[in-house]
């Protein structure tokens, strides 16, 4: 491991490992197979990367977006470990260059799209040469429980079986709950492998719910408090895309779109425009996917209610893939439910699968009522037992005083069980505010000692408080298109006066930019430093953060090297870097500071 840690400094500037990745390259090298589950951020690529550029012969890496591979291929040659990759973008001239250096054993690391993996050229061309490592990157992509099953994925398996000897193998992903995770270890025939799971936390996120706010309008503040940072908007449509670009694009933001009606050549170009910094905010449906590494995301914005927390989770955790601070807002309005039961509805999916998708909407919808952390909810939902509370998301910060509602709570248990645990919210609330709806008639619930027991309450702040016990655990929902509330054994506990319930006010805050303004001297540093960067990446023409990422940057801002020895010592700085771009921020910071 002393050797990995050396390499890990020479070739990717990073005096140690990252939670689990010690772990993950340590069983590589030693030639076992691994699947390595870890947030997004938390560094898989350099858990097959390192061990490949030491092992002996050329590793393969199975990626399946040709945009990302073109970018960590990108930033390997960079780093000065030779790589190339095979994918449908390369013509046929550079497929056969590509071929043939491979076979001369040019390259330490290909990557490789699932779907060239069987082509007879190919099966050919690993024959002939040594492959100590397979490594499959978004490996939940293998598994139809996933969230991006992607059916030449399963040509991995089949792939090994040519292979002589048989190379390690080794999978990782961000999303992974157990029926995913037993589904890779299986379709891609895993070898007993070392499991590291790092959790699922991110420590530099904070997650916020905005309910009730003009979405255009609050988009349009958030961005302009925030003019240098990067951002991601996510809509569910493709018109809502077209529709609020315009209106940013109007008020003098400069957003790009992009969405799978638009052409290819319009989406490569958006997607560069964005990855080069030239244009700070992307408005997109979540076509723009995985594809997209840029690391200085500073922001992520839903404008519409996702259909599950794997999406959610996925695209929120674009934001601070660097380790710096990342904020993730979802803009929650009770009609986008509709919109998503409409899309269960109109799929493919057979029952079984109709229930699962309005489960994990019901879990979605109550991500954006509970006031408890928004993390732990997060983390919990995936399975990690229960952590401290992050501190930081919307519920942490929420300075409103917590309320005493159990009175509230005992009545609205009360009329759930009254009405035979057999209908929805709104029927429950329309009970309970003593409506005069012909429904409630019908059924004679203006009968039951409840009806109008909560008159003096709107009745839409009665659903909403419905919400909030449902996503605190008190109440269920069943999972269906028109779910039904039943109480669970804590709402007993309440009923029978053992336990009580706090809550904060119903009424949200509107949640403004949180952001903390740095320093002014640094942040003129930082201003100059990324000018340097942008510079070299427009020479070079490759993405500024493959230069260096944001976070090396601030880590410069702070430590000033004054030479090569105090630069290395920079996060993020590795000798073959300093060797190309080193001299050109020492002379920006020595410039800036005055000192020689
Ligand atoms: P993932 O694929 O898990 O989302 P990446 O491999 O893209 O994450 O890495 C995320 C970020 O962490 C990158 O900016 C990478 O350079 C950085 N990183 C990786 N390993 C380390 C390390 N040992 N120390 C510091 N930063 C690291
Ligand atoms: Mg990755």
């Amino acid at each position: 491991m002393q050797q990995a840690i050396k390499e890990l400094k020479r070739l990717f500037g990073y005096d140690s490992f990252k939670k689990g990745q010690d772990r993950l390259v340590a069983s590589i090298l030693e030639g076992r197979d691994v699947l390595g589950v870890m947030p997004t951020g938390a560094g898989k690529s350099v858990c097959y990367q390192l061990p490949a550029a030491m092992l002996p012969g050329v590793s393969l890496v199975v990626s399946p977006l040709i945009s990302l591979m073109k970018d960590q291929v990108d930033a390997l040659n960079q780093a000065g470990i030779p790589a190339a990759l095979i994918n449908s973008t390369l013509s046929s001239k550079e497929l056969n260059d590509t071929f043939r250096r491979i076979a001369a054993g040019e390259f330490k690391i290909v990557y490789v799209a699932p779907e060239r993996l069987e082509s007879e050229r190919f099966y050919r061309l690993v024959q002939e040469l040594h492959i100590p490592l397979v490594a499959v990157d978004e490996a939940h992509c293998v598994s139809q429980w996933g969230h991006d099953f992607r059916p030449s994925y399963l040509a991995v398996g089949r792939l090994l079986e040519w292979i002589e000897p048989r190379p390690v193998l080794a999978a990782f992903t961000a999303t992974a709950t157990d029926v995913v995770k037993e589904d890779i270890v299986s379709q891609l025939r895993l070898n007993h492998p070392v499991r590291v799971t790092t959790g699922y936390a991110r420590d530099n996120l904070s997650f916020h719910v905005v309910k009730g706010a003009d979405k255009q309008e609050y988009i349009a503040r958030y961005i302009r408090s925030r003019p240098k940072d990067s951002g991601i908007i996510y809509a569910s449509t493709r018109k809502d895309v077209e529709e609020l670009e315009r209106y940013l694009n109007r008020l003098g933001v400069s957003a790009g779109r992009y969405h799978a009606g638009l052409s290819d050549e319009e989406r490569s170009k958006s997607q560069e425009l964005f990855l080069y910094d030239v244009i700070k905010v992307m408005v997109a449906t979540n076509a723009f996917g995985m594809g997209i590494d840029k690391s200085n995301v500073r922001y992520v914005i839903h404008y519409s209610l996702p259909k599950n927390l794997e999406s959610y989770y996925q695209e929120a955790g674009r934001a601070g893939r660097d380790g710096e601070p990342g904020e993730c807002v979802l803009l929650f309005a009770a009609q986008d439910i509709m919109t998503q039961k409409f899309l269960i509805e109109q799929g493919e999916g057979d029952p079984a699968r109709k229930k699962q998708d309005y489960s994990n909407l019901n879990d979605m919808v109550d991500y954006c009522h509970t006031t408890d952390c928004l993390q732990r909810y997060i983390v919990q939902y995936f399975g990690d037992p229960s952590k401290e509370p992050c501190g930081r998301c919307g519920s942490c910060t929420d300075e409103r005083e917590l309320h005493d509602i159990t009175l509230e709570a005992q009545k609205i248990f009360s009329c759930v069980v009254r009405m035979r645990q057999r209908f929805g919210i709104t029927m429950t609330a329309k009970v309970l505010k003593g409506s005069a709806d012909a429904k409630v008639k019908q059924f004679g619930f203006d009968q039951l000692p409840t009806y109008g027991v909560m008159k003096m309450a709107k009745e839409k702040d009665i659903s909403g408080l419905i919400n909030v016990l449902v996503a605190d655990g008190y109440l269920m929902l069943s999972d269906s298109q028109y779910p039904v509330l039943s109480v669970t054994q804590k709402a007993k506990a309440v009923l029978e006066g053992t336990e009580r319930v706090f809550h904060r006010a119903v009424v949200m805050k509107d949640q403004g930019s949180g952001q903390e303004t740095e320093g002014a001297a640094d942040e003129a540093l930082f201003e100059r430093l990324r000018q340097v960067r942008r510079d070299l990446a427009l020479k070079e023409r490759v993405p500024p953060f493959t230069i260096f990422h944001d976070a090396t940057l601030r880590d410069m801002c702070v430590r000033q090297p004054r030479n090569e020895e105090e630069m290395l010592s920079v996060k993020g700085v590795g000798q073959h870097k300093f060797a190309r771009y080193g001299e050109h921020f020492l002379r920006e910071i020595r410039s800036f500071t005055g000192r020689d």
